[in-house]
C-alpha cells in the first residue's frame, strides 16, 4: 500500500522524537514494505515513519538510485567524520523547499535490519547524507531548524 505522506511541517507527528521499535511483528514488517513502495511512489531517496504517520525509529533509504531501498530500525549515529559539507537537501514533507545543510560527510551506523538482524555500516557521500536527514526526522527534526 502506497502511504500518504504529512506535509504539514507543524503536524505534531513530524516535530516529536519518535519511539523506539521494541519488536519486529508483522505489523512493523508490513510498514517497512509499504514505506519502501511508498519512496519509490515519490521517487524519494529517503523516508522516516514519522512522514508516513507513524511515531516509531524506522527508517527508509535508496543506496543509489537504481538500488532497493534498505530498511533501518532504530538506527544509532555511532560516529561521525569532522570533516563536514554542506548541500543543498528536499524533503518529501516540505514540498518546494530546498535548504543548504551542514552534515559529517561520513559515519558509522549501528541499526536492526527487517529480520532483527545487527547491521553495522559505514557509509559517505549523499547515502551518509541521506540517513542523517532521515534520522532527524525521528528526532522531530526538518531541515527548516537546521540552523544555516
Ligand atoms: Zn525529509
Amino acid at each position: 500500500m502506497i502511504l500518504s505522506i504529512k506535509t504539514d511541517q507543524n503536524n505534531p507527528i513530524l516535530r516529536q522524537k519518535a519511539k523506539e521499535v521494541k519488536e519486529i511483528n508483522a505489523e512493523i514488517k508490513q510498514l517497512a514494505l509499504d514505506m519502501v513502495k511508498t519512496l519509490k511512489a515519490n521517487n524519494g531517496l529517503g523516508l522516516a515513519a514519522p512522514q508516513v504517520g507513524q511515531s516509531l525509529r524506522l527508517i527508509t533509504v535508496k543506496p543509489e538510485p537504481d538500488k532497493e531501498a534498505l530498511v533501518l530500525i532504530n538506527p544509532r549515529i555511532k560516529k561521525a567524520s569532522r570533516k563536514k559539507t554542506i548541500i543543498e537537501e528536499g524533503c518529501l514533507s516540505l514540498p518546494n523547499t530546498f535548504r543548504p545543510v551542514e552534515r559529517p560527510e561520513k559515519i558509522t551506523l549501528e541499526a536492526l535490519d527487517i529480520n532483527n538482524h545487527p547491521v553495522k555500516m559505514k557509509v559517505k557521500g549523499l547515502l551518509a547524507r541521506t540517513i542523517q536527514h532521515e534520522i532527524d526526522h525521528l528526532d522531530g527534526l526538518l531541515i527548516v531548524d537546521k540552523k544555516q
